[in-house]
């Protein structure tokens, strides 16, 4: 895949204060752009991954706006990462294969540090949409104060399974045991993440790098989002209470490269 892009005929064609004006603009930053704190093979992968849809974009003649839109929001980083836990997921990799999960196991859904995870601003959205004409129900925290809001209480399953972010699919473990005592506070191994959530966070934080000067690329708490959807937020509300500090991502890009795996 060529890092350095083929130029279209609007290459090069930039409005007054430098803005990308074109997919191929947007190619050109991406070969600058960092992925802050993340990794460098981490990052490298990332930018191949989004490099090749602004690619097929360009190719296929999608209008620019579609495709800016889907940066900021975070949406491009969320539906990559889709395509790549697909195929890994296609290969059966162990970590799938010895996998516990089931419906109603629900320990990873207790949140503890009122955070739940990064969403972006499209995930958000969606989940508030799924949530909302939920809101004043019993919830998550009916059989757990800790449990996310979005839980059925009764049956232990995510109310807004179809809608649910990137960290909820990525997230597995071989042991609901181990689950069992992290949620009470211990420190268990036998969960992770699936690889797929490491292209997530790389191309968000290109994303975020790309559309400097343009949009800022912003992202959420998963826990104050659904609480604030189920005690009947509307969108901008429950987004201003779950909106992330700007640091959050590159400090959740460092906590990988700190990782030990
Ligand atoms: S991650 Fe743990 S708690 Fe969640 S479904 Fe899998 S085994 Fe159950
Ligand atoms: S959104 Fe659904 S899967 Fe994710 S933590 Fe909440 S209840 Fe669990």
């Amino acid at each position: 895949m060529a890092r350095t892009p083929a130029r279209s005929s609007a290459a090069g064609r930039k409005t007054a204060k430098g803005r990308p004006a074109s997919i191929a603009d947007l190619r050109t930053k991406l070969t600058k752009a960092r992925a802050r704190g993340m990794p460098a093979a981490l990052e490298d992968r990332g930018r191949r991954i989004l490099d090749a849809w602004l690619a097929s974009a360009e190719t296929q003649g999608q209008p620019f706006r579609d495709i800016r839109a889907e940066l900021a929001s975070g949406e491009a980083a969320r539906k990559l990462a889709a395509m790549t836990g697909e195929q890994i997921r296609a290969n059966n990799p162990e970590q799938l294969v010895n996998a516990a999960c089931a419906e109603g196991c629900a320990f990873c859904c207790i949140l503890l540090e009122g955070d739940g995870g990064l969403i972006t601003e499209a995930e958000a959205r969606r989940m508030h949409a799924a949530l909302a004409p939920l809101a004043g129900q019993p919830d998550g925290r009916a059989w757990n104060a800790n449990a996310c809001a979005a839980l059925d209480p009764e049956t232990r399953a995510c109310r807004v399974y179809d809608a649910r972010p990137t960290v909820c699919r990525s997230f597995l473990s071989v042991s609901v045991e181990a689950c069992r005592i992290n949620a009470e506070g211990g420190e268990e191994d036998g969960s992770g993440m699936l690889g797929n959530h490491l292209d997530y966070l790389a191309i968000l934080a290109l994303s975020r790098d790309v559309m400097k000067g343009t949009a800022l690329v912003q992202t959420f708490a998963l826990d104050q989002l659904a609480r604030a959807t189920v005690e009947g937020a509307d969108l901008a509300s429950a987004l201003k209470a779950a909106r992330h500090p700007t640091r959050e991502l590159e400090e959740t890009c460092e906590d990988i490269g700190n990782s030990p795996d």
